[in-house]
């Protein structure tokens, strides 16, 4: 072992001023609820111990995660009481291990419900099946005995069309305040951050942001308050001269019809640069474009210096992650890459830096 550190040639620099901020505007919205915070898949990619602790001492009480296995991480920073875990539990194994750890389960079927009282019950959360067909028992199940026998703390549902003006979300709204009725619980939530914008009728206690904390804008309507949060950066690792006729890359790619000089830069598929962001897209320099020539390789990939010949080796580009594109058309669920694909396929050298 040694205390002396290479250089990194990728960052990723997550603005914990900006991140507290989001989470702040849409904790005090006036038609929302509390805000808590989805905190799955690694804060989306950003890193659980970067962005939980700003969470938390922004006021955050409420943390999302999707497997039992992303729980003690959080736990490192929060208390395991505030932690839920959407998945819920499939084994007397992950009712253990909720009691050992004290984080919460979400309970999403009969059968789980059975697993939970069998395992001698407490406090959990209940996810109600509006129309997404994803978790949740049916709104229909309400009055199962084994529903009843629930200490349900957070009941909750799950949109499955917020980001859209969809008939589908008064609907889902509806069937979920039915529920509410028949169901006793202490806390109700709807709203993802695409439904805290849908406005008051959505938010109710408690709203479960993921998205719009870590700077994505899923709605018209957040783009003014949601502040950008992540920046990606690589390092220009070599510079080139080539000559018309030769090309760049894997399967040559790019030929070049005249002479140029060309940078390789240290970011990759495996940094979640992945393939379909090549040929058409740029790297940026001080507001200059340097469009990408070939195929993205798995570390590397190789920009036009035309715009910018100054440039050499360790000079920082900026890697375009646009998770906060005001265009919501390209935002939209048919979209080649989400927004959220863009933040959850952040490799992890880029987190290690
Ligand atoms: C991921 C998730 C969220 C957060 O959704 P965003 O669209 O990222 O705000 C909220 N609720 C549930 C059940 C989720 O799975």
């Amino acid at each position: 072992m040694t205390d002396v550190m290479p250089s990194p040639s990728l960052r990723l620099t997550v603005d914990a001023q900006a991140l507290a901020a989001n989470w702040h505007a849409l904790d005090s919205l006036p038609a929302a609820g509390r805000a808590g915070a989805a905190v799955k898949a690694d804060c989306y990619g950003l890193g659980v111990d970067t962005c939980v602790p700003v969470l938390r001492d922004a006021g955050c009480e409420a943390f999302f995660v999707a497997h039992w296995c992303e729980v003690a991480a959080v736990a490192r920073h929060v208390p395991p009481a505030q932690i839920a875990v959407l998945h819920g539990p499939l084994t007397d194994a992950d009712c253990a291990y909720a009691r050992a750890i004290g984080a919460v389960p979400v309970i999403n079927s009969l059968q789980q419900a059975a697993l939970w009282n069998a395992s001698g019950g407490g406090a959990c959360h209940l996810m109600i099946d509006t129309g997404i067909n994803r978790l949740g028992i049916a709104p229909a199940e309400a009055s199962d005995p084994r529903i009843a026998a629930l200490d349900v703390d957070i009941l909750m549902s799950h949109l499955a069309s917020a980001d859209e003006d969809s008939p589908m979300n008064d609907r889902q709204r509806r069937a979920f305040v039915a529920v509410t009725a028949k169901i006793a619980h202490r806390r109700a939530s709807l709203a993802n951050s695409a439904g805290i914008a849908l406005g008051r009728d959505y938010a109710f206690d408690l709203t479960r942001p993921g998205l719009a904390l870590y700077g994505g804008v899923p709605r018209a309507e957040l783009a003014g308050l949601i502040r950008p949060v992540i920046a990606v950066e690589a390092a220009l690792l070599q510079c080139r001269s080539i000559t018309a006729g030769e090309s760049v890359g894997y399967n040559a790619g790019f030929t070049a019809d005249r002479a140029m000089r060309v940078g390789t830069v240290s970011i990759g598929y495996a940094d979640g640069f992945l393939r379909l962001r090549g040929p058409g897209n740029a790297l940026h320099h001080c507001g200059r474009r340097l469009p990408i020539l070939g195929k993205v390789s798995m570390d590397m990939v190789v920009v036009d210096l035309a715009s910018a010949p100054e440039l050499a080796a360790g000079d920082w580009l900026g890697v375009p992650w646009d998770i906060g594109s005001t265009d919501i058309t390209d935002c939209a669920q048919q979209n080649i890459l989400s927004q959220y694909e863009l933040l959850t396929t952040l490799g992890q050298r880029l987190r290690r830096g």
